[in-house]
Parts: C-alpha cells; structure tokens; sequence
C-alpha cells in the first residue's frame, strides 16, 4: 500500500488541444495499478481541455471550482462535489468559465488497445527528449 500526497506527483501540461490545464498522474501502472489509473487535474480560470473522443471513458469527479461539461448534445455546468461519467466513444470537454481553479480526478481505465498511459509515455519521452 502506499500513502502519499497528491503534491508529490510532478502537474505536467496536459495534452496538445488543452489550455492552462495540467495533470498529475496519481496512480498508475508504473506503480502497479494494472487496470485504471488515477489522475488530477487543475484548470486555472479560462482554461479548457480538448473536445475530443477516444475509446475509453472518463470517471470525474469535481474537487473545487465550476465550469461546463461540453459533449454533442450540448452543455452542462458543474461544480466542486459534481460527478461527470462521460462514455467511451462520445465527444467531451470541460471548460473553466468560473474565477477560480478547476480541481478534478479523472479516473481512466488501462483496458483498450490505444491506452491513455500510452500518452504519458510518450509525453515523457518527448519531454525528456527536449532536456
Ligand atoms: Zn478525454
């Protein structure tokens, strides 16, 4: 078992398509989780992530703040202690329209083909390329 805080997890920029948006990766298979991964989240005010869709889903969970959950049918806000379940496949973006930071878990599954893990590999290898 271990024990840590989410402050000793290093927030790293989030993906291309993202604005002031940056993630940390709590829990992950690196340390063992070999079936979902844990992720926060911070969206400072005007931040956004990319609408886009994959084959796995999200499990969010708002922290602080309020913002709108955007997918196809239109959109929805939220606020700190609101559940987001956002099925694989379907569009979605979250958008910090508030004045504070967006605080967020972001729970993803390691179980398809085109992994989220793959991404932070390979921001990573980019990353430690660029040193
Ligand atoms: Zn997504």
């Amino acid at each position: 078992m271990e024990v840590f805080h989410y402050t000793d997890v290093e927030a790293k920029d989030a993906e291309e398509g993202a604005s002031k948006l940056t993630v940390r990766w709590l829990i992950t298979k690196k340390m063992g989780a070999e079936n979902f991964a844990m992720r926060l989240f911070e969206m400072i005010a005007g931040g956004y992530s990319p609408f886009h869709s994959h084959p796995w889903e999200h499990e969010v969970f708002i922290l602080e703040g309020e913002g709108l959950a955007i997918s196809e049918e239109g959109q929805k806000k939220f606020r700190a202690g609101d559940v987001i379940f956002i099925p694989q496949n379907s569009k979605h973006q979250l958008k910090n329209d508030g004045e504070k930071t967006v605080r967020f878990l972001c729970l993803v599954p390691y179980t398809n083909d085109e992994r989220p893990g793959q991404h932070l590999e390979l921001r990573q290898k980019k990353n430690s390329a660029n040193v």
